[in-house]
């Protein structure tokens, strides 16, 4: 049956203090079931990428709880919260983050050579092979500015790959790609979820008119999130 990997409850954030103060998740519960590919859509500023920060674990939450996993996200010690972060959640941005002067294959090495301290021939090899998977075996040497967005895209999402995360954030992780490279790349995440039971959140802009600035959530297989984005 269901077999829950996030549980999230009465989130709230709120920005700014005083008089300015304002809140941005107003109260969100609901579920991330292991293996499932939830997609989040809403305009810019109805609070995706606050969201995505929450989960993974870079923002601490106003109030609420979080737990990945089994284990109770909030008020853990830096050093610990990082280590989960590490070693269970990747992440893909909308602008891939990729360090310039490096290859594709040190970018997607990095996380775990940084990790090991070391960058072992296996770790190599697994990047090697994450970076086949998303089809650019004759790209390995190349460095970042010399791939094209939807080739910085790919690695990006070999590197989120890179650590067997059970839970990979994309925030817009095609909202800088023309529609045919967004929908390769979008296809990309799914192959990758299906063949691995990764659990994939991924975010995308949803034009106003049709969300006004209550975003909407769609999930591609059994809908868990309830009550996100409450107005
Ligand atoms: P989205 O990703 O959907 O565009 P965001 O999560 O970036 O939305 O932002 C949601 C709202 O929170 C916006 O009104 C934004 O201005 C506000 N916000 C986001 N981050 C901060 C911050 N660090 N300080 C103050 N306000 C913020
Ligand atoms: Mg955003």
């Amino acid at each position: 049956m269901s077999d829950p990997l996030y549980r999230v409850a009465d989130l709230t954030k709120d920005f700014g203090e005083g008089e300015l103060r304002t809140r941005v998740l107003k109260g969100m519960s609901f579920e991330l079931v292991k293996g499932e590919f939830v997609a989040l859509l809403g305009p810019s500023g109805s609070g995706k990428s606050t969201l995505l920060s929450i989960l993974g674990t870079l923002l601490a939450p106003t109030s609420g709880t979080l737990e990945m996993l089994g284990t109770s996200l909030v008020h853990m010690e830096e050093r610990r919260l990082s280590e989960f972060r590490n070693r269970h959640i990747g992440f893909v941005f909308q602008f891939h983050h990729l360090l310039p002067d490096f290859s594709a294959l040190e970018n997607v090495a990095f996380p775990a050579a940084a990790g090991a301290g070391r960058e072992g021939r296996e770790t190599r090899e697994r990047a090697r092979a994450l970076l086949e998977r998303v089809g650019l075996a004759d790209r390995l040497h190349f460095r970042t500015p010399k791939l094209s967005g939807g080739q910085k895209q790919r690695v990006a999402i070999a590197r989120a790959l890179m650590m067997r995360p059970a839970l990979v954030l994309a925030d817009e992780p095609t909202g800088n790609l023309d529609r045919q490279t967004a929908d390769q790349v979008l296809a990309l995440l799914r192959d990758m979820n299906r063949a691995d039971r990764t659990t994939f959140l991924i975010t995308a802009a949803s034009p106003s008119s049709t969300g006004g600035r209550r975003a909407k959530r769609s999930s591609f297989e059994r809908s868990t999130i309830r009550g996100c984005w409450s107005a």
